[in-house]
Parts: C-alpha cells; sequence; structure tokens
C-alpha cells in the first residue's frame, strides 16, 4: 500500500532509502540540513571553483549495494571509479598486491607470495593465519581486537598490511578495533567473489558519483527534495508522525547518530528514548584529508600507503578527475589539529616521498567521520518506534562505518515500510 514517508537525512543511506522506497511505490519527501545532499561523502566546492570531497573515499568491488544503487540513479560505475586489484604499496615499492584475473582465495596466496620486502617468515605467518581465520569461518569472540586476531602475525605483516587495513576499513587502530568486525571485511572482500577487494576510486567528486544523480532521479519520479531543511522535531500523531508539524505515515532517520538521537529521544515515546541511548552511546573517529598543490605524479596506482603517520595513505587526484598536482593525503583515526596536521603532513611528504614546495590547497577535518568500531559495540537497530525507522552507517549490520554499510541499512529500512 501507497504512504507518505518522510526521510530526514539526504546523506547516502537517505537518498538510498528514498530511492527504494519510491520504488515501492511511496509518496516520498526528503528533509536536508545543509544545501548539497551527501553528508559525509560530499563535494566541497573550493576556491576558484575547485570541486574537493569533504574527504577522500575508496570504495571495494564488493560494494554490491552502493554499486546497484549508482546504476540506478544512472551512473556508470565502470567510468566514475577507476578499478584495480587491491594494491598496498609503499613509495620505496614494498608491501603487498593482489594480482588481476586470478579467483579468490589463490588471488591473495599469489599476492602473499609476491609481497615485495617480506621474508618467507613474514609470508609463512600471514599464510598460516589466514588459514587458521578461514577455518573458523571468519568468526571470533565478540571481545576481541584486531590486534588480539593478529598476534601470531610477524611485525612487518601487521604494519605493511593488517594496520593499513583495519585503519582505512574500521578507521579505528589495531589495538582498539573490532576482530569480529574485520573479520568480516575481510571474508567478504578477499574470500568470497572474484574482485571484491579491488579499489574503486572516485574518478569524479563525490557529488557526482552518487548523490546529484539520485536528487535528480528522485526529484523527476516526484519526490519532494527540501534542501536547507533541518528537521527540529518529531510528534507522534495518530497512527503515524508530525515532521516539524507535517503528517507523514512513515518516518525514517537517516540522520547521523547523534542528531537522529537528539530527534528520537524529544518524541517522549519510550520505545523511540531507549533507541536514542543506545544510539547516543557510540563513540566517533576523527578523518583529515589534506590538500596539498605541487605534487608530482607516479607510475602505477593513483594511491600510496605512507609509513609513520599523520598520513596514512596519498592519493593522485590528478589522475582521479582533478587539477594535476593536486595531492589528497588522508589521516585516518585523526585526532590532531587543522594547522599542526597541515605542517605535519608537509614535513611526511618531504622525509618520506622527497617532496618539496608543497603549498596548502585546503585541509578537512570531519571530527565525527565515523564510529568507532570496537569491540562488542552495541549498534542501534533499525526499527525506533512503530511507524518510525532508521538507517545509516551507525545501524546494526555486518559492516564498520562505510557507504556500503548506509546504503545496506537504508534498503533494510525501505523494505520494512512496504
Ligand atoms: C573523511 C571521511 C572519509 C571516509 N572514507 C570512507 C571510505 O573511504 N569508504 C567508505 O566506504 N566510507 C568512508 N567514510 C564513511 C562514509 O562516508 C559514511 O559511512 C557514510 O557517508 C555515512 O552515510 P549516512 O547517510 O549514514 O550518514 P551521513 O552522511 O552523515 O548523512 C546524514 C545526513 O543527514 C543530514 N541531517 C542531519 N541532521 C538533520 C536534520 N535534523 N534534518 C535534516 N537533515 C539532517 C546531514 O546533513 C547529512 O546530510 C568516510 C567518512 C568520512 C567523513
Amino acid at each position: 500500500m501507497s504512504r507518505t514517508v518522510a526521510v530526514v537525512g539526504a546523506g547516502w543511506a537517505g537518498l538510498a532509502c528514498a530511492v527504494r522506497a519510491v520504488h515501492g511505490g511511496h509518496a516520498v519527501t526528503v528533509f536536508e540540513a545543509a544545501r548539497t545532499p551527501g553528508g559525509r561523502a560530499r563535494r566541497v566546492d573550493a576556491e576558484g571553483g575547485l570541486a574537493l570531497d569533504n574527504g577522500q573515499h575508496i570504495l571495494i568491488g564488493a560494494y554490491r549495494a552502493t554499486l546497484e544503487l549508482m546504476r540506478t540513479v544512472g551512473v556508470d560505475p565502470q567510468q566514475a571509479l577507476l578499478r584495480a586489484p587491491l594494491a598496498l604499496r609503499f613509495p620505496d615499492g614494498g608491501g603487498l598486491a593482489i594480482p588481476a584475473g586470478m579467483k579468490p582465495p589463490m588471488d591473495l596466496l599469489a599476492g602473499i607470495a609476491g609481497a615485495r620486502g617480506w621474508s618467507w617468515r613474514d609470508r609463512y605467518s600471514l599464510l598460516r593465519t589466514a588459514l587458521h581465520w578461514r577455518a573458523r569461518r571468519f568468526a571470533c569472540a565478540p571481545e576481541q581486537t584486531v590486534a588480539g586476531l593478529c598476534a601470531g602475525l610477524r611485525p612487518r605483516v601487521v604494519d605493511e598490511l593488517i594496520a593499513p587495513l583495519c585503519v582505512s576499513a574500521l578507521n579505528v587502530p589495531v589495538a582498539r578495533a573490532s576482530g569480529a568486525v574485520f573479520l568480516r571485511v575481510l571474508r567478504d572482500a578477499l574470500f568470497s567473489e572474484p574482485g571484491g577487494a579491488d579499489l574503486l576510486l572516485p574518478r569524479t567528486d563525490l557529488g557526482t558519483l552518487l548523490p546529484d544523480a539520485a536528487m535528480r532521479w528522485l526529484s523527476a519520479r516526484g519526490a519532494a527534495m527540501r534542501l536547507g531543511h533541518r528537521v527540529q522535531a518529531l510528534q507522534p500523531d495518530g497512527e503515524g508522525w508530525r515532521v516539524d508539524g507535517e503528517h507523514f505515515d512513515h518516518v525514517v532517520l537517516a540522520a547521523p547518530a547523534w542528531e537522529s538521537a537528539r530527534l528520537a529521544h524529544a518524541t517522549g515515546v519510550a520505545d523511540a528514548a531507549a533507541w536514542a541511548r543506545t544510539a547516543e552511546a557510540l563513540a566517533h573517529e576523527g578523518i583529515a584529508t589534506v590538500y596539498l598543490r605541487g605534487a608530482p605524479s607516479w607510475p602505477g596506482l593513483p594511491m600510496l600507503a605512507l609509513r609513520g603517520g599523520p598520513a596514512q595513505f596519498v592519493f593522485d587526484r590528478g589522475r582521479l578527475g582533478g587539477p594535476q598536482g593536486l595531492a589528497a593525503f588522508v589521516v585516518s583515526a585523526c585526532g590532531e589539529a587543522r594547522d599542526a596536521l597541515e605542517a605535519q603532513v608537509i614535513g611526511q611528504a618531504r622525509e618520506q616521498l622527497g617532496w618539496t614546495g608543497l603549498a596548502p590547497v585546503q585541509t578537512i577535518v570531519e571530527k565525527r567521520a565515523t564510529f568507532a568500531c570496537t569491540p562488542g559495540l552495541q549498534r542501534p537497530g533499525a526499527r525506533v518506534a512503530p511507524g518510525l525507522l532508521a538507517c545509516g552507517d551507525h545501524i546494526e549490520g555486518p559492516y564498520p562505518a562505510t557507504l556500503e554499510g548506509a546504503v545496506r541499512s537504508a534498503l533494510e529500512a525501505a523494505a520494512l515500510l512496504d
């Protein structure tokens, strides 16, 4: 039966939910506080007409729901994303790269055999540990950390493979990251389908990658898009809800955890208050992206892993749709202030890459980029109260805070509307 549905938030979850709800025949209104959609994965218009992102993003081949959503709204992933086999290469050529054209787990085995700079003991420790994880079906005790899981691995393997993978997927250092979630990501990326671990690097800004096309798709199908409208209050209204005074049969909260918790609390409904307490209890981690100009290009994948920090990765934006010489340095699990960070990253580029003469373009610090994906974490579910649902990367699900986690949770919430 067709219902009126309000979606609060036009991040990737809110947009995915709205698209799925329109498919389901519902009359959808999307409320978005900002003037641009996309939330934590959005375009940022910088000086001189330069399109940056609020943060450099990586997708992987296993992001099936996200890729399907892009196709639905008319974005061709093959054009919009640069696909390459997983490679964590350092500037000195060290590190692991998975060869193209092989099936899992043979591709990983070949990658381990060919890891540059690793001793046979390093390789053997990874092989033995990976087989052990597989024998246990990639499950572990909920309280296990990634560091605990990797106790049998040689330090080089942890430093050059596990730590960069963990911080880029979970945005938490190995000592505090959830072992169970990490194993699930590894299983889906590296051990499930061919190409699941492929890196998909956006060739466009993040607005063009999905939110702009999703907005056009939704508007063309009659959905009302209320940009610049920050929802202030939700109230129960018979069998439905009032959103800032306007009646809807269903409401889907697609704002970040803390904001959905604020709205849920203020309803005065007991179920919603209990839901809000779980959402509020989530801790968050920052990510900074330092954009510098004057960077040289390098051969191969336009992404390099870095040692020592503060940045863990650098991307050649000149080969990803941006102007030549623009580099994006990513500092995950970041707690530093902006100015200190910029200077440190310029120093890191000089020391590790030999790059001089770099000039700052913009540094964007997202203090609450992702929830802290720590062991035994309790996440809120999709049902908040009768007629009131929630979606977003923080909702209970298999993945850490990622685009795919956000999109999947949205599809699940939207299915509950039918
Ligand atoms: C710097 C950075 C780098 C990242 N890197 C990666 C990566 O490489 N790969 C990956 O998969 N993921 C990455 N992530 C995580 C990914 O961006 C998020 O998981 C995803 O964008 C979350 O989407 P969401 O829709 O759940 O929430 P959000 O994007 O937070 O969307 C919520 C929306 O609700 C709106 N809103 C809030 N309050 C209200 C209100 N009261 N009324 C109306 N609207 C409201 C907000 O403005 C926002 O647009 C990164 C995140 C950041 C910040």
